[in-house]
């Protein structure tokens, strides 16, 4: 892991430190501590944790979403000379800092303007925040391109892609296969999912993450948000992108050429990979993840989705043929739908009918697929997705 001694550190900052792929990133970065100099760390209602971490990495700045919250975070950092901030403009303020990498890692459209703040202040930016490319694709990509910016997909399916790219043409690509383990339902009869509990779905066979993308596993949500992502980070057609049930995992994504060839990357399910690999790109490097064995796994399974059990994956498809801001929509009914799911005011399978009942009700409204993808525009058509699926939920008890 250990970068050259004569490098100077790298300025590196974390959007959403103290969650899931925020604590795998500390984890990476922990390890070679000498090698970053740590800017901002940025958490939510987990204080100890962002201040533990915050005075072990030396990071300037912490910063936590809840402003209520601030005395705290300036009782645990007392003494440290790590400086304290709270509110969401503070966030935006810590993302403008000079760092040379970026972890986006906050959950939600709320990872949105951090992101593109750090990439005018010409950031490299480690994309795990599925949901601003959702949101504001065409957005994100030209603000980087504006500013000279990089992105590099942290997501497994987006990091396995974009590895699987390298020294390609995107001429030759035919086709983009991203997989799917299927997630905490994948063997249940279909008759039982409506009832599915929030406990159950907070339950993934195979990777250990945030519970809100392990809830969007279980419904596919997270797997139609990728597809999206995959248009538009790689800025391919919808027809070319396909999505294939893998139970194991292991194969992450596999890209297909116009002579072909299948290219299939394998690796252990561990955040720390792609998270790597964005860390230490374009070089490779020694990563504390599992060697895979394929002679003990033996066996690895792929089959079709049915879109019956997974309605997710046809919004996706309507979505993207949709176009302009109803990713913004999309995004921000699936974010209400699933608040709904986890205070116990919606079924499991309630959660699509919520979005598609939303993506209908605005469906036809020529401001929101004609309209330019400003920010202002992102924001508003994400407020009306959230007001629209709010009354639909109440509507329905
Ligand atoms: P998580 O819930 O574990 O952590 C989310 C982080 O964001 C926390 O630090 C939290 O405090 C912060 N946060 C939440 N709401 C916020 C708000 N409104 N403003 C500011 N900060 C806020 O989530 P996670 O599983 O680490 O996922 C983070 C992102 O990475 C998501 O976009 C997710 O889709 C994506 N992702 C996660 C995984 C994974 O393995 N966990 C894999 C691929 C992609
Ligand atoms: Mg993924």
């Amino acid at each position: 892991m250990s970068r050259s001694s004569s490098a100077s550190p790298r300025r590196v900052s974390i959007f959403g430190a103290t969650g899931s792929i925020g604590q795998s990133t500390i984890d990476l970065i922990a390890r070679d501590p000498d090698a970053y100099d740590v800017l901002a760390l940025t958490g939510g209602q987990n204080i100890d944790q962002l201040a533990h971490d915050a005075i072990r990495l030396k990071a300037d700045v912490a910063v936590t979403a809840h402003e209520s919250k601030l005395p705290a975070l300036r009782d645990a950092l007392s003494g440290s000379g790590v400086e304290a901030a709270a509110g969401t403009s503070a966030i935006e303020e810590a993302a403008t800092r000079p760092a040379d990498w970026v972890m986006s890692a906050i959950v939600g459209a709320a990872g949105l303007l951090p992101g593109l703040r750090a990439l005018e202040a010409r950031a490299t930016l480690a994309l795990a925040n599925k949901e601003s490319l959702v949101t504001a694709g065409p957005l994100i990509m030209a603000t980087a391109h504006a500013h000279h910016a990089r992105i590099l997909p942290v997501d497994s399916e987006h990091s396995a892609v974009f590895q699987g790219l390298v020294g390609e043409d995107m001429e030759a690509v035919e086709r983009i296969i991203i997989t799917a383990s299927g997630g905490a339902f994948r063997d249940w009869p279909l008759e039982k999912l409506a009832g599915a509990t929030l406990a159950q779905a907070s339950a993934h066979p195979n990777w250990d993450m945030g519970q809100r993308i392990t809830i969007d596993s279980a419904s596919m949500f997270n797997k139609a948000l990728e597809v999206i992502e995959t248009k538009e980070f790689f800025e391919v057609e919808p027809e070319k992108i396909e999505v294939l049930v893998h139970p194991q995992s292991l194969v992450h994504a596999l890209v297909g050429f116009n002579d072909g060839a299948l290219m299939a990357h394998l690796g252990a399910p561990d955040m720390r990979h792609a998270i790597g690999y964005a860390l230490n790109w374009p070089d490779r490097r020694n990563l504390p993840v599992d060697r895979l064995d394929l002679a003990r796994v033996a066996t690895l399974e792929f089959r079709a989705p049915d879109e019956t059990r997974y309605p997710a994956l046809r919004l996706a498809r309507e979505v993207m043929a949709a176009g302009g801001l109803t990713g913004a929509i999309f995004n921000a009914a699936k974010e209400v739908a699933l608040d709904g799911f986890i205070a116990g005011q919606l079924g499991f399978m309630d959660m699509a009918g919520i979005v598609e009942d939303t993506l209908t009700q605005l469906d036809g409204d020529v401001s929101l697929t004609h309209a330019a993808m400003t920010l202002d525009n992102v924001q508003a058509a994400d407020q009306m997705g959230r007001d629209s699926a709010r009354k639909l939920i109440l509507a329905r008890q």
